[in-house]
């Protein structure tokens, strides 16, 4: 369902996304993990359309990303990490808003918006503006929105930042329920825990480069002998700082 060949992306001489090839198929949740500054905002956004590739090629459903935009994003929905919200907005007016976006309206987008506002907790103020609701509560109408038109391709920026247990619990049911009606979800995330319990698949992304992708299983077999929990293979294959390290630090 989404399809990335060579994709490259080079802000001056720096090459932040290079040469990646990664195919997620629909009725799949893939995590895609690495460490800050690996190349995963600027791939999510390339795939979102958000952004011009350098090189290569995306496809959404085998629409071409950079060739047919409007039509490979009337498929996608995007929560960003960083989402922009206009504040003068009741919660009800931006779900209209992004319905619109996408040339739909009438009973079944106030039906949907209303359902999605409740799950999320968010119908005792589905009337107030957006100016007033929490971090988390823009988090929650964020997603809602990428939910409102029904796209059948979700890419996710770090989604449980800011949100609460009880929030976290109905994105990750909400996420599984989706991708078994056989919708695709591609999520970044550095919550390891999170990627572990709910994801089909996932990359490790370092360095612009893909160095690991399968399942958990998988991973664990890529990473050297007994690791455990996602925690070890991440580490591992991204060769990130050791204990004997924080020592040095500590000792220096
Ligand atoms: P994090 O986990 O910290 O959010 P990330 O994996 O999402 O990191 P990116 O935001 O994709 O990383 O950034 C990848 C690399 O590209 C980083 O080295 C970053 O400094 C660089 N980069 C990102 N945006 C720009 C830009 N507009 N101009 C120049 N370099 C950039």
């Amino acid at each position: 369902m989404i399809s990335l060949e060579r994709l490259t992306k080079k802000y001056g001489d720096f090459t932040a996304v290079d040469a990646i090839d990664l195919e997620v198929p629909p009725g799949q949740l893939f995590g895609f993990l690495g460490p800050n500054g690996a190349g995963k905002t600027t791939t999510l956004r390339m795939i979102a359309g958000i952004l011009r590739p350098t090189d290569g090629r995306i496809r959404i459903g085998g629409i071409d990303v950079v060739r047919q935009p409007n039509e490979a994003k009337a498929r996608l929905g995007f929560i960003p990490d960083r989402p922009f919200i206009y504040e003068k907005l009741t919660g009800m007016e931006f779900l209209r808003f992004v319905a619109g976006l996408y040339g739909q309206q009438g009973a079944q987008v106030e039906h949907r918006g209303r359902e999605l506002l409740a799950l999320f907790d968010l119908e005792d103020w589905r009337d107030e503006l957006v100016e007033s609701y929490s971090h988390g509560m823009r988090q929650k109408l964020i997603i809602s929105g990428a939910f409102v038109h029904r796209p059948a391709v979700i890419v996710v920026d770090e989604p449980m930042v800011g949100l609460d247990p009880k929030a976290a619990r109905t994105l990750k049911d909400l996420f599984r329920e989706y991708v078994r009606r056989g919708h695709t979800i591609m999520m970044s995330t550095h919550t390891l825990e999170v990627a572990q319990h709910l994801c089909d698949r996932i990359a490790i992304i370092r360095r612009g480069r893909i160095v690991a992708a399968g399942t958990m299983d998988e991973l664990r077999r890529h990473a050297e002998h007994g690791a455990e929990g996602l925690e070890d293979i991440f580490l591992r294959l991204t060769g990130e700082i050791a204990a004997r390290d924080l020592v040095e630090v500590l000792d220096a």
